[in-house]
């Protein structure tokens, strides 16, 4: 018998989970399900991660996580559980399955069948949410995106292609514009596709990628894409199946796996026994199917077929001739629920189990090359006129140390530039040295510039095998 620890959620999120959590009964399926205690309440109770230490140590011990959606209390400060949940337990890659359910109706767009599988990645990106505001005017995140990150994610996406029998995978990027970052995703995407020359790869610009997905959506099959980006396009390939109500996902790790629907708590509906439950029932699908599971997932994806031809209409699709009913459809699907076809039963997969741990693992890849500093950009918070700010920083350069460039908002404004690119307090001062400078060295001049301006951050310029790893300013 597999454990899996179950997390109610709020909002409309008992409601759902009850419905799911009968049919899963009624099916029979060999799961015994732990609760935990997650989410708001715990949040309301004074813990501010909003799970109890219980909970956090049955699903580290169980390895497998069924969640209802949860609040994310609104105001600075507050992390969201679901995220902290998927980030904490490394859960690096989202896979979300959208598949024409037969008896949804389709919306305004008619295309034929969609199965599009989604691997985005889960941790990094905007999503480590590194905020500041570096000046009054200027809020700033840290996107973070790492090699070992990217080829995690990457592998998981070529092997679910693998399994699928996918007949293309494309990543998605914006790496003519954030060349370093969405850069190295790319780089690692083709680096992995050469170890799996079965599948054909190739990769799409993110913005082109969003109006392809609109108009041929069956050319795609698997798509691998960073964080952002992946939450934007899942959303709307969400759409071109029905909405959100049909939109299941799973987060995986190497050890611990979080499997729930992509929509929200929907406070509007909460309560009321209105909310679709077929999200987090696919969702619970693709846990039977990680847990080896596959025929209980069979029979509960035909049972939903069955009881969606039934002709009901969601509120959320905004078609509600019969207003939908969360316990009317809960008894549909578990009167369409078939015998298991027994001969998969022989297939079960060994109990999963969460390996113990003592400390954090450190992902690194091999270095590439001799590793030196060229200088360092200095952001300064001052509304002076990029003149003044290069002739203070100048003053205090050491000899061999000088402002190569000043951009503000990513353009060029000194040595030269345009009077008419608006400016903000925030410069980014460029100063390189003639030769390799000591790492301490950039520190001993921003103490220095600190006597005059206002050093809000400094960024060391690396350069690998004298290659600058650091971007160019718009106009440099
Ligand atoms: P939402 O997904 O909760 O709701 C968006 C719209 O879709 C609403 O009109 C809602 O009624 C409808 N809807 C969503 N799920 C439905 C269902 N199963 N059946 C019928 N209609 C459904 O998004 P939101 O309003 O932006 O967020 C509400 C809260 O949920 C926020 O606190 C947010 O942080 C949280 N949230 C949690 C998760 C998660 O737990 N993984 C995901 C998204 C949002």
């Amino acid at each position: 018998m597999h454990r899996v620890a179950v997390a109610q959620g709020d909002g409309i999120g008992s409601e759902i989970m009850d419905a799911t959590l009968a049919v899963f009964k009624a099916a029979g399926v060999p799961i015994e399900f732990v609760p935990v205690e997650m989410g708001l309440s715990v949040w309301e109770n004074g813990v501010p991660a909003g799970i109890t230490d219980e909970a956090k140590q049955t699903i580290e011990d169980l390895g497998v996580l069924f969640k209802g959606p949860m609040a994310t209390p609104s105001g600075k400060g507050v992390k969201s559980i679901n995220v902290t949940a998927r980030k904490t337990w490394n859960t690096y890659a989202n896979k979300r399955i959208f598949r024409t359910l037969n008896g949804v109706p389709r919306g305004r767009y008619q295309h034929p069948d969609i199965d599009i599988t989604m691997v985005r990645e889960n941790i990094e990106d905007t999503y480590g949410a590194i905020e500041h505001m570096q000046t009054h005017d200027v809020a700033q995140c840290r996107r973070l995106i790492t090699r070992p990150g990217s080829e995690a994610v990457v592998r998981y996406a070529f092997e679910v292609a693998r399994r699928k029998g996918a007949r293309r995978i494309t990543a998605g990027h914006k790496a003519n514009i954030m060349k370093l970052t969405d850069g190295l995703f790319l780089e690692v995407f083709r680096e992995v596709a050469k170890e799996y020359p079965d599948i054909n790869s190739d990769d799409r610009i993110v913005d082109a990628m969003a109006m392809e997905l609109v108009m041929k959506p069956n050319s795609f099959d698997v798509i691998v894409l960073p964080n952002l980006q992946g939450d934007i396009l899942s959303d709307l390939c969400a759409g071109l199946v029905g909405g959100l109500a049909y939109a299941p996902s799973a987060n995986i790790g190497d050890h611990i796996a979080i499997f729930e629907a992509v929509h929200g708590t929907a406070p509007d509906i909460a309560g009321q026994g209105l909310a679709n439950p077929t999200a987090l029932m696919l969702s619970g699908c693709i846990m039977l199917r990680h847990l080896g599971l596959m025929a209980w997932a069979d029979q509960i994806e035909a049972a939903l077929e069955k009881a969606h031809r039934n002709c009901f209409r969601a509120p959320d699709l905004g078609c509600t001739p019969v207003p939908f009913q969360t316990q009317v459809f809960r008894d549909l699907v578990i009167e369409a629920l078939e015998p298991v076809d027994l001969e998969h039963t022989k297939n079960i997969a060994p109990a999963l189990r969460a390996p113990a741990r003592d400390t954090q693992r450190m992902m690194t890849s091999p270095r590439a090359g001799s590793e030196t500093t060229k200088g360092v950009d200095l952001f300064i918070d001052s509304d002076a006129t990029p003149t003044h700010v290069a002739e203070v920083v100048n003053a205090a350069c050491p000899a061999g140390m000088s402002v190569v460039m000043i951009s503000n908002r990513g353009t060029q404004v000194w040595p030269t530039g345009s009077v008419f690119t608006d400016c903000v307090n925030h410069h980014r001062v460029r100063v390189e040295s003639d030769t390799v400078v000591e790492n301490a060295a950039i520190y001993t001049l921003a103490a220095d510039v600190s006597q005059t301006l206002r050093v809000c951050s400094t960024e060391a310029l690396l350069q690998i095998d004298n290659e600058a790893q650091y971007s160019l300013a718009q106009g440099q």
